[in-house]
């Protein structure tokens, strides 16, 4: 679980402030949702046999002795809190962000606590929906500079009974080749055997290439509608590369799925993944609502935009206030309080803790500020200020503080 430091969180506001405007374009509303669930939500949600559920979720009894579990996820709350507050009434397109959970093996891109910002539309059946979620997540990569970096890759994996056909299918080409895949894939052939289809492994992949494709096994409506998903892609110059192998790993995904990826940061390369639910909500208890949607990965977002956008960390000043002396202390609290009422919005760092002159100088110089204001003696008894370029334009001029104004607008 990571520190988020001052040295990285420019890259956070600036990705936070991002995602929250694109998806106002877009007329979504965000939920606000708690960190912690009952144990079996997530259960019956993401399902009893996936890694979340078999090995990565932070389970604790709590003082009444219920199993409840630290978030591995949104979408499910997010479902649960749809149906407890009745907002099923009308379609709903709803967002959040915040922390998740997962006991996983931390990397690059892995944490056991990350960040998500979570999309879910409830309620529209057709592939429109998922049309203008991937549109929604293509406009946030444009807006932070990152359109070259991440790529789509885009599947249907039909409805429910269609993957039960085509999961006895590849059970039965796989069972008879069982010796030939990895350590991973011959545990899923018994639990979870749609999962090796995104096994990592190089000779189970080459195994699959002459497995059942889940393709062939597609009912009509799941064609029809992937067919219309990916003209209308088509059609708002969204490029996408169908992938018949992603599966994702949650059970409660039907027809689309989706991701986007990178390579820009080596294993951990899905900055986005989603896709359809249709019967999640039903599952849970709420009345029948076709549903969409999909889940970004903060940090990974982050390391992207350190490469992609090295230059994005402003200096946290813009104006370092230096003052020797009580009298000239005095004067500058009183005249940077005025400063700070006329110009909200500047960011003035006064030096605290007192000091030489010039240690105090060093400190406004490696403060990243574009110019320094300095009280001494003589400023404080004249009523004026000196006004110290510190990044190398101009010369330091002392002035009147009723003309303060009017040089900040010229250095600034
Ligand atoms: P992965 O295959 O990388 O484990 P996942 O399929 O488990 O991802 P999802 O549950 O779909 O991931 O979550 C959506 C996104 O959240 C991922 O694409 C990724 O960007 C991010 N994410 C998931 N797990 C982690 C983690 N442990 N640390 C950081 N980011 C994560
Ligand atoms: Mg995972």
């Amino acid at each position: 679980m990571n520190d988020i430091l001052p040295r990285d969180i420019a890259y956070w506001q600036y990705l936070e402030k991002a995602v929250a405007a694109v998806l106002a374009g877009y007329g979504y509303s965000e939920i606000r949702l708690p960190i912690v669930e009952q144990t079996a939500l997530f259960e019956r949600s993401i399902g009893e046999v996936t890694d979340i559920v078999e090995k990565e979720m932070y389970t604790f009894a709590d003082r009444n002795g219920d199993s409840l579990t630290l978030r591995p996820e949104g979408t499910a709350g997010c479902v649960r809190a749809a149906i407890q507050q009745g907002l099923l009434g009308s379609p709903q397109k709803l967002w959040y962000t915040g922390p998740m959970f997962r006991h996983e093996r931390p990397q690059k891109g892995r944490q056991r606590q990350f960040h998500q910002v979570g999309v879910e539309a409830l309620g529209i059946a057709t592939p429109d929906m998922d049309a203008e979620l991937i549109l929604v997540c293509a406009r946030l990569w444009r807006q932070l500079g990152l359109e070259d970096a991440v790529t789509l890759e885009l599947n249907s994996i039909g409805s429910s009974a269609a993957r039960r056909a085509f999961r006895e299918s590849l059970v039965e080409y796989l069972r008879a080749r069982e010796d030939a895949l990895d350590e991973d894939s011959q545990r899923r052939l018994h639990s979870n055997p749609l999962r090796i289809l995104d096994s990592k492994n190089a000779q189970t992949q080459a195994l699959l290439d002459g497995a059942p494709s889940l393709e062939e096994f597609l009912d009509e409506e799941a064609r029809e509608d992937f067919a219309t998903l990916c003209s209308l892609l088509d059609a708002a110059g969204v490029a996408y590369r169908i992938n018949r192998r992603l599966v994702r790993g949650l059970d409660y995904y039907n027809k689309t799925v989706f991701e986007w990826v990178t390579d820009a940061l080596g294993a951990q390369g899905t900055v986005c993944a989603g896709g359809r639910y249709d019967g999640l909500v039903a599952q849970l208890g709420g009345r029948d609502t076709p549903a969409v949607g999909f889940a970004m990965g903060l940090e990974r977002l982050v390391l992207l935009l350190q490469q992609f956008q090295p230059d994005l960390a402003p200096p946290g000043a813009d104006v370092y206030v230096v003052a020797l002396g009580d009298a000239a202390q005095r004067q500058a609290l009183v005249s940077t309080e005025a400063l700070r009422t006329r110009r909200a919005g500047l960011r003035i760092h006064a030096h605290s803790g007192g000091g030489s002159f010039k240690s105090q100088m060093k400190k406004a110089d490696k403060s990243g500020a574009a110019l320094a204001l300095v009280w001494g003696d003589d400023e404080a008894a004249s009523d004026t200020v000196t006004v110290k370029p510190l990044r190398g334009q101009g010369e330091q001029v002392t002035l009147a503080l009723s003309e303060l104004d009017t040089a900040l607008d010229g250095l600034l």
